[in-house]
């Protein structure tokens, strides 16, 4: 297991939706059609109120090699790059 740190930014985000099924256990769209990155045990209702108006959401999520791959996928997938991902260790960019 390894940590990332995942940023959707909203305002670039266009809802184009390509994200979605490289990591379909982390990202999902709300009904603005903006991804949101799913947080484990939190309610996805609750996470979407909280996501609302923010500009930019930041999850550190532990994650298996596979998923971690699914994550780079999904950024990459991401058209506008409104997916950053961080070690949150170091803060070091590690995409885009
Ligand atoms: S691919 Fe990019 S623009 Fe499309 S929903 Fe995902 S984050 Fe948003």
């Amino acid at each position: 297991m390894g940590k990332l740190k995942v940023v959707v930014d909203r305002n670039l985000c266009e809802g184009i939706g390509v994200c979605v099924p490289e990591a379909p256990k982390y990202i999902v769209l709300d009904k603005r059609h903006k991804a949101v990155i799913l947080e484990p045990g939190k309610d996805k209702e609750q996470l979407f109120q909280e996501v609302l108006e923010k500009k930019r959401q930041e999850v550190v999520l532990e994650l298996t090699i596979e998923e971690e791959e699914d994550i780079f996928r999904a950024a990459e997938a991401c058209p506008v790059k409104a997916i950053f991902i961080y070690d949150p260790e170091t803060g070091e960019q590690l995409y885009p």
